[in-house]
């Protein structure tokens, strides 16, 4: 049995870098400690916010959710309500539910649970199966990302939030580097910051305060505060995703070389001040459907939404019509007629 470092009790985690070992009490201190120290360190969160906190009712959402609310208790000025997106994919996303119900029960949280199927027109079941049938090229993952950040977006504005807080931790930002590496998105590289501010108010500003917390930690914090339960539920389309083989080559890359994680974030934080340098003064465009401001002239939810058939009639006239006079309108219809893009 190996003893905790600062006491008598068993230890329930070993840091595989510092070798450190704690129990369950000093790991929750040492989580917290290093979540607070990260939101100082970025500039996170200010003295008065309305803070939407992205719940999917997973582990580390709703580590995040109990971490921020403890912290609220100090931070009287803020206000947190957490959103819940119910994508619609059946057998799954029910269960995740459950548990940000009972959470928010129980700690008298206030949530909002807003689904594909009020603000897309479809669940995500049926826009795969539509998706099928029109023989279109996209991958569950896409458009669930997409539509996904559209609703959340249109939720936050809809609260009146001025801050939305998301559970990405160091694996999933450098598992999406990878990804974006791959298929050469450097544009979306430059992203993964641990802010993303907009001066200009194009929108709302958006921190990951897990930016530099391994997974396992996040996890781990979630059990020992009993937020779910330890059964293991899958999305059933994480298999046409590369993110879950990119993940488990990663996490075997981690267990023979501790720290190639906390590599590539160093990695990641080099190169995104040059990205942004390289990138700077590149157009940002209102999108023609929904206003929302996009690196096109109609952003990638609003393509989708025009391809599976949820674009009301009098706005794909108006969009047909631009398209005559605009010929970048016209292309990206065209594009995305044939074109395969993965979240
Ligand atoms: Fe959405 Fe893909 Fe994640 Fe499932 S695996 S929740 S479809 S992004
Ligand atoms: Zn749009």
């Amino acid at each position: 049995m190996v003893k905790c470092n600062f006491c008598e009790r068993s230890a329930v985690y070993i840091n595989p870098i510092s070798k450190i070992a704690y129990c369950k009490k000093h790991f929750v201190e040492y989580f917290e400690r290093k979540v607070r120290k990260t939101l100082r360190k970025y500039n996170m969160l200010r003295e008065e916010e309305r803070i939407v906190v992205a719940t999917s009712g997973g582990k580390d959402s709703l580590s995040l959710l109990h971490i921020l609310v403890r912290l609220a208790r100090k931070n009287p000025k803020w206000k947190i309500t957490a959103v819940l997106i119910d994508e619609g994919i059946s057998g799954y996303r029910e269960k995740t539910v459950e548990n940000l119900v009972k959470y928010a029960e129980i700690h008298g949280v206030d949530y909002v649970i807003a689904s594909f199927k009020d603000y897309i027109g479809m669940t995500l079941d049926e826009i795969v199966s539509e998706s099928f049938k029109k023989n279109l090229p996209y991958m569950p993952c896409s458009y669930c990302g997409v539509f996904r950040r559209y609703v959340l977006n249109k939720v936050a504005h809809e609260l009146k939030a001025t801050v939305i807080a998301t559970a990405h931790n160091m694996d999933d930002v450098v598992q999406t580097y990878l990804m974006n590496i791959i298929s050469n998105s450097w544009e979306r590289v430059s992203t993964l910051t641990p802010v993303r501010d907009s001066e200009s108010g194009e929108f709302i500003r958006r921190i990951k305060p897990f930016y530099e917390i391994p997974e396992k930690e996040s996890a781990l914090y979630a059990l020992l505060n009993n937020l779910v339960k330890p059964e293991f539920t899958q999305c059933p389309y994480v298999k046409y995703n590369i993110r879950s083989t990119i993940r488990k080559m990663l996490n075997e890359l981690e267990d023979r070389y501790p720290g190639v994680k906390y590599g590539l974030l160093r990695s990641l934080q080099t190169v995104i001040p040059l990205l942004k340098d390289h990138l700077k003064g590149r157009d940002r465009y209102k999108c023609v459907v929904c206003g929302e401001f996009s690196s096109q002239k109609i952003c990638r939810a609003c393509l989708y939404k025009i391809q599976l058939g949820l674009v009301k009639t009098e706005e794909i006239r108006h969009v047909v019509d631009l398209a005559e006079r605009d010929k970048n309108i016209a292309e990206l219809l065209k594009l995305y007629k044939n074109n395969s893009t993965s979240d």
